[in-house]
This record gives C-alpha cells, structure tokens and sequence, in this order.
C-alpha cells in the first residue's frame, strides 16, 4: 500500500478543511494518481506557417524561458524523456503541468518507468535537457497529455543547446502517436463533474482493490475447468484492509482533547470498571460486576488499582473506552452505582443489581 496518497475532491474529503474548501456539488473523488480536472480552454493565435528557430544560451527551464523571451508556462510544450520498459519516450506536458508516472504507466501498460539519464538523451536527441523537443522527432514514441490538444503557437525546445522554437502547432508540427490524460490536478481546477474548485488533500489509504487480471495467474501457470471443460485462466483479485491504519483513521476522526473515543463497535473494551479504594465490599461488587459484564459477553476492564480515582478516571479518558461504571462505597450504601459516558461526560446513577 502507498503511503499518505493524496485524493483530489469536491466532495465529502474537502469539506470544512481548510481555507479553499467549498461545500460539495457533488461527490467528485479521486486519487490523484487518476483525477482529472475540466480546464479551461485556451484560445491561441494561429501563429507562423512553420515553427521558427531562436537562440536561447541561457534558458535552462519553463520559468527561463518565461521571463527571458515571455513565454508563460501555458504557452510551452515541456518535453520530458523516459525510458518505458527500455524504450526511450517523449511525454509532453504544457510547461505548467506534472506529470503523473502512475497514468504513463497506466496508459501503456508498462512494466517498468523511469526518467533517461542525460546521456541516453544526449544520444538520442543530440541535446540535452533545457532545449528538448518533439518536433521533427521520428523514430520515438510522442505521447502528449490532452491539454495540449488544439494549442499553437507554442515554445519548446528545438534539440539544439540554447536552441527553442515558437510558433509550434502541436497537431501540425508534433502530431503525437498518442494522446492522453497524463497530467496531475491541482487544487483549484474545476471538477471534471460539477466545475466546483478541486481540493487537494493528503489522506490515509485504508483499503485497496486490485484487479491483477491474468498477470500473476499465467504466470504461476494456474488453469481451472469451466463449465464446458474447457482449461481456463482464471482473473484474480486482490484487496487488503490495514488494521493498524483503520485504528489510526478511527482515533484522527473520534477524540478529545482527554484523549480517545472509541466508538463501541470497534473499542478494546466497551466498559470499564472502576472501583474506589480498597474496601472490601466494593472490591467484591467490582469483581461481581466485572464477572457479570463477561458472562453478558460485554468486553470490560476492571481497574482495581490503588490510585486516586482522579487518576483512574483521566486513564479511561485517556484510551477512551465508552462506559465507565465507578463502585464506590458511598454509593454501595445507597445501592447504586454510577455509569458515564465517556463521549458526552454524562453520568446515570443507577441501582447496582448484586
Ligand atoms: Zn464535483
């Protein structure tokens, strides 16, 4: 499982958390390893007939190129250079845009992603990172993420050191093998789905599915009958709950500034027991009480040690167990006990049944 996924969302995630949070339109979430956003269009001027070269010696990056030659990162084609299963790949991006590895993996089907090395794009495009480039690329896989569909007149680099060229029509001057969503949402794109602003927030993943299809079971060579007889590879699935991040999730959204809350359903123990002092009725109604609750098959704790009942009682605060039933003599006298409630503070005196 991967660790603090961050989710983009309209919904119930954003809600109430943080400054640019909106009350949800509808119930938009995703992993931002698959969210997508609906940007807005960007009308470009048609530009030159074809690309035209201009020396940039020191434009290194998108913000060189802005604030050198005035290109906004809008208006450039970013190239970036991966190796896919020992394939060289360009992978365009408008200059303002991530790429998100898990959707270039995704969409290929690849096994295996990384960024080249400045050797490898050395070798194969005769330039190095700073002024790469699709344009007149053959011989490469060009995939282009769908913001930059429809662009022109456009900045990018030429596969030339201190090299760019403007006036790039994407679709006339690149025309990519592929198109895809490959960029990564930020908070504040409109939902793909209602056109709220998206929040970006970082969550825990408790649970997960995978369809592994026929992956690992043509590997492991496993076949099956049908009903006709037939040997078929079966599809497989996997899911996983993770216990430890569930408790972790359930005291972040149930607590107090005393300490946990653990709703009944999922508590260590639903009752604890405490009794006051030392006196020898109350330790054997303690003892009474605690072994009726087990019979009842209530899960409960008995705290019988010697310590103030201030200090008892902030210790069931503490790990937050739901009820506290506290045995004192007082109350034995009257034939009562009393029974808090850990989430509200409440207290019921009530006859203790002996
Ligand atoms: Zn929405």
């Amino acid at each position: 499982m991967g660790v603090a996924p961050r989710w983009s969302s309209c919904g119930p995630f954003g809600r109430g958390r943080g400054p640019d949070r909106h009350l949800s339109r509808c119930d938009y979430a995703a992993n931002v390893e698959k969210a997508t956003s609906a940007l807005a269009a960007i009308e470009d001027a048609p530009g030159p007939d074809s690309p035209e070269r201009f020396d940039t010696p020191d434009v290194r990056t998108i913000e060189d190129l802005d604030r050198q030659h005035g290109f906004s990162a809008q208006r450039q084609v970013k190239t970036l250079a991966y190796v896919v299963d020992e394939q060289l790949t360009l992978v365009l991006l408008r200059g303002d845009h991530a790429l998100v590895e898990q959707k270039l993996i995704d969409t290929l089907g690849a096994k295996q992603v990384r960024p080249a090395q400045p050797d490898e794009i050395v070798a194969a495009l005769g330039a190095k990172p700073g002024s790469l480039g699709a344009v007149g690329v053959t011989g490469l896989p060009v995939l282009a993420d769908e913001a930059l569909r429809g662009r022109r007149d456009m900045a990018t680099g030429a596969n030339s050191d201190g090299v760019h060229l403007r006036g790039v029509d994407v679709e006339r001057d690149i025309a990519p093998a592929r198109w895809a969503d490959l960029r990564e949402v930020t908070a504040g794109e409109p939902c793909p789905d209602c056109g709220t602003a998206l929040g970006v927030v970082r969550t825990v993943e408790i649970g997960h599915i995978f369809k592994l299809g026929s992956k690992y079971t043509e590997t492991l060579g496993v076949s099956v009958l049908d009903p006709d007889g037939e040997r078929v590879t079966p599809l497989m699935g996997s899911y996983g709950i993770g216990v430890e991040r569930a408790l972790a999730c359930t005291v972040e959204s149930h607590h107090d500034a005393k300490g946990m809350l653990w709703p009944v359903a999922v508590a260590p123990f639903e009752v604890a027991v405490v009794t006051l002092g030392q006196d020898e009725a109350v330790t054997s109604a303690g003892q009474d009480l605690y072994d009726q609750l087990r019979r009842e098959r209530v899960d409960a704790i008995w705290d019988d040690r010697d310590e103030r009942p201030g200090v008892k009682f902030s210790d069931v605060e503490l790990v937050g167990i739901p009820y506290r039933i506290t045995v004192g003599a007082r109350g034995l006298a009257a034939g009562t006990v009393e029974v808090t409630e850990r989430a509200t503070g409440e207290n019921t005196v009530v006859p203790s049944v002996r």
